[in-house]
């Protein structure tokens, strides 16, 4: 399974996989707890994961604040 969750220090959306307990964010290398961090959605593959990333960017840009609802678990 793999969480896309926000990075609480930049604010920037990652992915994480539940089999590791912290992820090191790419952008500013903070250590999170995946489990503590907020989760914007999940997946059962990278590949999706990485779909549901590109949405939520998308939607960001446009400033729109419609949730994800079809990945929600
Ligand atoms: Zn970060």
């Amino acid at each position: 399974m793999y969480l896309v969750i926000n990075c609480p220090s930049c604010g920037k959306i990652i992915m994480a996989s539940t089999a590791n307990m912290t992820r090191s964010c790419p952008h500013c290398s903070l250590k999170i707890d995946v489990r503590s961090a907020k989760v914007l959605a999940r997946s059962r593959t990278t590949q999706e994961a990485v779909e549901i990333i590109q949405e939520l960017k998308q939607r960001k840009s446009k400033d729109s604040p419609v949730t994800f609802k079809k990945f929600r678990a």
